[in-house]
């Protein structure tokens, strides 16, 4: 008999019971809305700004309606003007390249290295050929780049760095957390992330006007006294009357159940990890797996994991997939030609202007898979899982 898992790789933990209490309250209260509050209140959504800026270290943090949406007004905030070239990395989720579409911006893509990470070679040369005022760069599925040698080329080539850590929330690099190595950085909190309200964002920075701006972005009216995590209100003096509404704000509700999760993020993201390294020791037993080196300066969350397949014919990949599905074993490919559920690659987004041509990050995906770790499993069930994906590799023929 052949072994099966039968875990969902979409199941997250529960709302902690503290949390669901709180948004239990809070509906029965009827104020939702962020500065609908009574004389003397503070809102759920304002606490939790204040909390996460503590957590992070930053001055300031605004919450918002989702991740994607802190990207746009980020670039907004930080002043990207109209048809201006934006430089990312081309192995992103798509609401990198749409945050940047959708602030009027021209994507401009950089190759991958083989660690998943911003190849700094070619980094350097768009940032030459593009003289792009700014890098998004997103640390895609958690994998943190060499930051001292990205900020040293941000430096050297005036670029501001505004960081997507939707997969690094809890990671830093060399001690220093994730999110605080650029002028601003963007977070998500929608379901597959590390804190789970069902759809939001934060975006943090410790620039007063970017941030003054930001806020008048996400829909604050003349209300940004109610923050407890802005600037002071002397440098909204100029910036109220010229920062369009781009309406999208957090609510009290979705606040309420983060501010009970941040307490146990760290400890959750040592959780992610035991079960990151559970699988990757599993995997690595097998001489036909690859995977990604992780430098000693990187402290990661393993809420997924990635591993590419040496000497697979190509062809035999969709029977690869479909034999560990059968098996309850649910594999997202990065190389497939159609986009599939949330992998869809570069050369999908046909509305960017000039796609180079990005053979390197093409071949690196062609034989990536990644697989979701939810806290929902546990270090048997990671073990089970990697010990059913090498069985099938064993049954596929060799190149
Ligand atoms: C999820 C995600 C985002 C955006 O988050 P949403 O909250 O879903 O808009 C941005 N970048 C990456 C890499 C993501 O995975």
């Amino acid at each position: 008999m052949n072994k099966t898992f039968n875990k969902s790789f979409t199941q997250q933990e529960t709302i902690p019971e503290a949390g669901i209490e709180r948004a239990v309250e809070i509906l029965r209260g009827g104020r939702l809305h962020r500065y609908n509050v009574i004389e003397g209140e503070t809102s759920e959504t304002a606490l939790l700004e204040q909390e996460y800026a503590e957590y992070q270290g930053s001055k300031y943090c605004l919450a918002c309606a989702s991740g994607g949406y802190a990207l746009h007004i980020a670039l907004k905030a930080a002043g990207m003007q109209p048809g201006e070239p934006v430089i990312t990395n081309a192995f992103t989720l798509a609401p990198v390249p749409g945050a940047i579409d959708n602030a009027g911006g021209k994507v401009v893509l950089a190759e991958i290295d083989e660690n998943y990470c911003v190849d700094l070679k070619h980094l350097e040369e768009v940032m030459q050929s593009s003289k792009s005022r700014f890098f998004m760069m997103s640390h895609m599925r958690g994998h943190l780049a060499d930051m001292d040698a990205v900020t040293a080329l941000c430096d050297k080539y005036n670029v501001m760095l505004i960081e997507d850590c939707a997969h690094t929330m809890g990671a830093s690099w060399n001690g220093k957390k994730s999110g605080s190595f650029g002028k601003v950085a963007c977070f998500s909190t929608q379901t597959y992330k590390h804190m789970n309200s069902g759809e939001g964002g934060l975006l943090i920075s410790d620039d007063p006007e970017i941030m003054a701006r930001a806020i008048m972005h996400s829909g604050s009216y003349m209300l940004y006294e109610r923050h407890l995590a802005a600037p002071d209100p002397s440098v909204f003096k100029d910036i109220k009357f010229d920062t369009p509404n781009y309406s999208g704000r957090m609510d009290n509700l979705r606040a309420s159940i983060l501010r009970v999760q941040l307490p146990t993020l760290d400890e959750n993201c040592k959780r992610w990890n035991d079960r990151y390294y559970a699988a990757e020791q599993a995997l690595a037993v097998s001489p036909m797996i690859e995977l990604a080196n992780r430098p000693e300066q990187e402290y990661f969350v393993g809420s997924s994991i990635q591993f590419r397949v040496k000497d697979i014919d190509e062809k035999r990949i969709p029977d690869f997939i479909q034999q560990c599905a059968e098996r309850g074993v649910e594999l997202k490919w990065f190389g497939g030609g159609e986009p599939q559920g949330f992998t869809s690659r570069f050369d999908s987004w046909r509305y960017i202007e000039e796609t180079a041509e990005l053979p390197q990050t093409l071949k690196i995906l062609s034989n990536t898979f990644d697989l979701r770790i939810p806290l929902t499993f546990d270090l048997d069930d990671m073990t089970l899982i990697a010990s059913i994906i090498i069985e099938v590799l064993d049954t596929l023929p060799r190149i």
